[in-house]
């Protein structure tokens, strides 16, 4: 297996110096990310092998695009996508940061609309398509990842039916209400692209039920269990929140050349107490209400005068858009007031610097800030949040609520970010924190850090794209009458499994009109008499209705799907209920258990429990309101439910599932199986039958069934047609006999 990797920026920036061509490691979360698990991610899926595409971070001339694009494949395994500055313009610059990103964020004032802008977004990524598609080979798995390539996994998908492809999004998705704000046509459009893929991701359960709900709203497709069928194939919703490379940190203040660093901060800083500030430019980041915050905290504790100061790293970002123009002239204006309002000759309350610092210099700040302030307005996840509490254990990180490293890391100080007293009261707590208390709270983040590393992500994504069943699920066929009546008729030992209403019957407004009809308890009864054939029926409907109305049949009799069997005339528990449900329930349960210390998850048979009894009192009832409310709405569409018991919610499954009566017949071996059912629930039959079964979906619909019939008409003189076949053969074999004697 090749994995190739796909997002806007290579990890490295092409310099040209003179006639040489030289690379240089590019900034970024991702990319940072990324490259350190690459590793992992070899050893994990035993590929030694794999490709980064993307732009390689600046303008190449014509005549140097093969030298530049040789020398990447070649050293670095990194395929260039070539873009002009007009592009990145219209595309970057415009459909992706100024109407994508403030919208993904929820601040719509910000967004502009500008169809060339979409228009041009959409030509760069079928660029990106044109670039790829040359390179991939069979076995190759593709992930694709941001918001820049929204369309690029259906512009693949189109002409790569069976390569897996993923998505992974890191920045938010917005909720239903905020993404209809963008025209039809690019709304649209931007849903279907990420639908060519196999797998999608994001980073917390908030983002991912945004997404599944815009989508239901907008396709009327509604999800099962993060599943959505679409265009006959399956694809999958999941979450998987990015993580840090949590030893480099943790171990970062033991290296000499970080040392050096916190040594030189501590001669300068000299006893000051130092709170940290620092996110790339950008008005999501929330500097602007930080730093009044920090001003009101002065205002009100003149004590704190001369003991603190704030250090204050802007990374430089989209120099090119309006926005962040206005962001930093406004940011560089509030830090000069509150300088001239409370700085003296020997304390200028702000150090500030607009750079982007190497890890070395960055590592020794987490190492020496007493406080971090991350106070995003929306951040997809901020992974400066979780490197200073991997780096630094006695600190105190205080957080926004609307970060997305809040759902894992929400036992640190957390504020609201258009809080501003709030905000200010948390600073002076925060410095007035002891050692003890700070570590108290960080130790157990740092062991869920630990736990939860970029390696975990990556590994964990690229696992579930591979391991996922294939993603095309077969159209049924039209049934070949004829030859299914050759094989019946030439078979000895049949079985024939039937569902009752929507099969053999159909819908009616009240359920006691649709019972069976004479004419179809003849056709049973004539089926079951003919000793070569097992007829059963499994339906929703109860013992009794199904006593009442096939009781003088020689069938086997399923009630409530399967959960009970009738047996010597005796009815009695059959199945064990389906469970195949629990691996992704269990896994969503034990990382909040892991996010809420003293929680635990217990396994039943057919339940889980999400306890938390001794779970910490003031972080419980957050957690397990987030709990409920994620489990409700990814199992709505299934027969489980979630109900909150004494300090827990159960998940337990509620209704029967038809492969287990289905599988326990199979035991027996047949020479012809027939089973036919027309909704979801018969779809767990279809899926268990061996290869030679006439699986039949009654009526059109997603299935896993191999045939359709049109309707239950169709049905039933198939059903019909077969009664009659051994009847007439004995009927004209007897005829022969009596002609001869
Ligand atoms: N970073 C850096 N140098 C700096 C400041 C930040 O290399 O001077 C890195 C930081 O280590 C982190 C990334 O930039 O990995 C910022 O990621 P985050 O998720 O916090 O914000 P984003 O920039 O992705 O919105």
């Amino acid at each position: 297996m090749r994995l190739i990797i796909v997002s806007n920026r290579l990890p490295v920036v092409v310099e040209k110096e003179g006639e040489n061509i030289n690379f240089k490691s590019s900034a970024g979360g991702l990319v940072q990310g990324l490259s350190s698990s690459l590793e992992t991610l070899q050893s994990s899926t035993g590929s030694k092998n794999y490709t980064w595409a993307g732009w390689p971070g600046t303008t190449v001339d014509d005549e140097k695009k093969n030298l530049v694009k040789d020398k990447l494949l070649k050293e670095l395994n990194a395929l260039p996508v070539f873009l002009k500055e007009t592009e990145m313009e219209k595309f970057y610059l415009g459909f992706c940061n100024s109407t994508l990103w403030p919208l993904f964020h929820s601040l719509p004032n910000l967004a502009t609309f500008d169809k060339e802008n979409f228009d041009e977004y959409t030509a760069v990524n079928e660029k990106f398509r044109d670039t790829i598609l040359p390179i991939v080979q069979k076995d190759d798995v593709i992930w694709i990842h941001d918001y820049h390539l929204m369309l690029l996994p259906n512009l693949l998908r189109e002409l790569l039916p069976d390569t897996p492809i993923g998505f992974f999004l890191h920045i938010p998705f917005p909720p239903f209400e905020i993404y209809r704000l963008m025209p039809r046509e690019w709304r649209g459009k931007l849903l279907h692209g990420l639908m060519g893929a196999d797998l999608i991701g994001f980073h917390t359960y908030g983002y991912m039920l945004n997404f599944l709900r815009t989508f239901e709203r907008t396709e009327g497709i509604e999800n099962k269990f993060g599943h959505i069928e679409w265009k006959g194939r399956d694809v999958k919703i999941g979450v998987f929140p990015i993580g840090i490379d949590f030893e480099k940190y943790n171990s970062a203040p033991e290296k000499p050349e970080v040392k050096v660093n916190i040594d030189n901060l501590a001669k300068s800083i000299g006893d000051k107490k130092v709170i940290l500030s620092i996110d790339r430019l950008d008005y999501s980041k929330g500097i602007l209400n930080r730093l009044k915050a920090f001003e009101l905290f002065l205002d009100k504790n003149p004590d704190w005068h001369k003991k603190v100061i704030l250090i204050a790293i802007i990374v430089p970002s989209r120099i090119g858009v309006y926005e962040y123009q206005k962001t930093k002239e406004n940011t560089d204006m509030l830090i000069g007031s509150i300088n001239g309002k409370f700085g003296t000759i020997d304390w200028t309350p702000i150090l500030y610097q607009f750079k982007n610092l190497p890890f070395e210099e960055l590592a020794a700040l987490y190492s020496s800030g007493d406080v971090l302030l991350v106070t995003p307005l929306m951040d997809g996840m901020n992974l400066v949040s979780k490197e200073y509490v991997a780096t630094k254990g006695n600190g105190v990180l205080i957080l926004s609520e609307c970060a997305g490293s809040y759902e894992e890391l929400r036992n640190t100080i957390t504020v609201n970010p258009n809080d501003i007293k709030e905000m200010a009261s948390s600073i002076k707590k925060a410095l007035e924190l002891t050692d003890e208390e700070k570590i108290k709270i960080n130790t157990p983040l740092q062991a869920y850090l630990k736990k939860y590393s970029i390696h975990w992500w990556a590994e964990k994504f690229i696992k579930s794209l591979i391991e996922k069943k294939p993603g095309t699920i077969k159209a049924p066929k039209t049934l070949p009458g004829t030859s299914l009546i050759n094989d019946y008729s030439a078979t000895r030992k049949r079985l024939i499994i039937l569902d009752y209403d929507g099969t053999l019957a159909s819908f009616t407004s009240n359920p006691d009109d649709a019972k069976p009809t004479d004419a179809i308890i003849k056709i049973l009864d004539n089926l079951s008499q003919n000793s070569k054939n097992k007829i059963a029926i499994i339906s929703g409907r109860s013992k009794e209705t199904l006593d009442k109305w096939f009781q003088e049949l020689k069938i086997e009799l399923f009630a409530e799907h399967g959960i009970y069997h009738k047996k010597d005339n005796k009815w009695e528990l059959s199945i064990k209920l389906d469970t195949a449900w629990k691996e992704e329930v269990l896994r969503i349960l034990e990382m909040y258990a892991d996010r809420l210390p003293g929680s635990f998850v217990e396994e039943k048979e057919y339940s889980l429990v999400f306890n938390y009894r001794s779970g910490d009192k003031n972080l419980s009832s957050s957690v397990v309101s987030e709990v409920y409310d994620i489990l409700t709405n990814i199992i709505a569409n299934t027969e489980l439910e979630a109900v909150l018991i004494d300090k827990g919610v159960e998940i337990k499954s509620t209704a029967g599932n038809k492969s287990m009566p289905t599988l326990r017949m199979l035991k027996e071996s047949f020479d012809f199986i027939l089973a036919a059912g027309d909704d979801s629930i018969d779809e767990d039959m279809f899926r268990v039958l061996p290869e030679k079964a006439y699986s039949i979906r009654v009526g059109v619909g997603e299935t896993s069934a191999k045939y359709y019939v049109k309707d239950t008409n169709e049905m039933v003189s198939l059903l019909n047609e077969l009664s009659k076949i051994e009847k007439s053969t004995l009927g004209s074999f007897l005829k022969e006999v009596f002609r001869k004697s």
